[in-house]
């Protein structure tokens, strides 16, 4: 299995990649459909509760699903962990990836969790962050996973191998909300829960952008490219329900 110090790395390598910095927060789901290098596809689906997200890579085209029924937090891990296996594994299939952090999973599960920790937050980050704290109290780590927007369960394990904490500390926070807790701090509870159910389902990133260019080519009809994004449930790009953008000379 690749040692922590080496996953830190290769997600260091990762940011550069995408254009970011070793210490800044990332808006990860932003930089990934931007990235044009990488044919990469983004679905939101609500995939079964023991499985956080899966990808596939057929020859350059790489589809990474991500379980909409998971908080936002835990998405952004989820595509995180999933560009690891994309990015730095060999793909063959189909790659399903579960639920849990936890110390029991394969090498290959294990490395996508740390990489995807390390991502969010590379190890310095942390490092550089945490001079400014005495000790961790639950809203020193509420503050933390808020500005690297990371859910409070990937924060607290990391936490831990990274040795801030000590182990089982864990239990310490076990009967608090944490998105009440967050909320008292003035924080929003967006992190801590899932998409609305009518954003359950959602394609963004290279699929979307090859059903446009096919259609620009006159290599399909309009009632086609309607159809294909109606597949990729953009039923908002089809019938223009742009509710929240207004008008854009105001
Ligand atoms: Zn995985």
């Amino acid at each position: 299995m690749k040692t922590a110090q080496e996953l830190n790395s290769l997600a260091l390598e990762t940011r550069r990649m995408l254009g970011e910095d070793g210490y800044s927060p990332i808006d990860i789901f932003a930089v990934v459909n931007g990235w044009k290098e990488k044919k990469i596809t983004i679905v939101k689906y609500p995939l079964s509760e023991r499985i956080s997200g899966m990808c596939t890579k057929v020859d350059e085209d790489i589809v990474i699903c991500i379980n909409s029924t998971t908080s936002y937090g835990r998405q952004r891990f989820t595509l995180a962990h999933e560009l690891y296996h994309i990015l730095y594994e060999k793909v063959e299939g189909r790659i399903i990836c579960d639920m849990k952090i936890a110390d029991n999973k394969s090498d290959s599960e294990k490395e996508a969790d740390m990489f995807a920790g390390y991502l969010l937050m590379p190890y310095d980050a942390l490092f550089q962050y945490s001079k400014k704290v005495d000790k961790w109290t639950l809203n020193k780590i509420i503050d933390l996973e808020q500005f690297f927007l990371i859910s409070h369960m990937a924060i607290m394990f990391r936490l831990e191998k990274d040795g801030y904490m000590a182990p089982d500390s864990l239990a310490d926070y076990k009967n608090v909300t944490i998105s009440r807790e967050a909320a008292k701090l003035g924080y929003g509870k967006e992190l801590y829960f899932p998409d609305q159910i009518e954003k359950q389902y959602f394609t963004t990133g290279e699929y979307v952008r090859k059903v446009e260019k096919i259609y620009d080519k006159g290599l399909i009809s309009e009632g086609k490219k309607e159809e294909l994004l109606l597949d990729g449930f953009r039923a908002d790009i089809v019938y223009n329900f742009d509710e929240e953008e207004g008008n854009l000379n105001d």
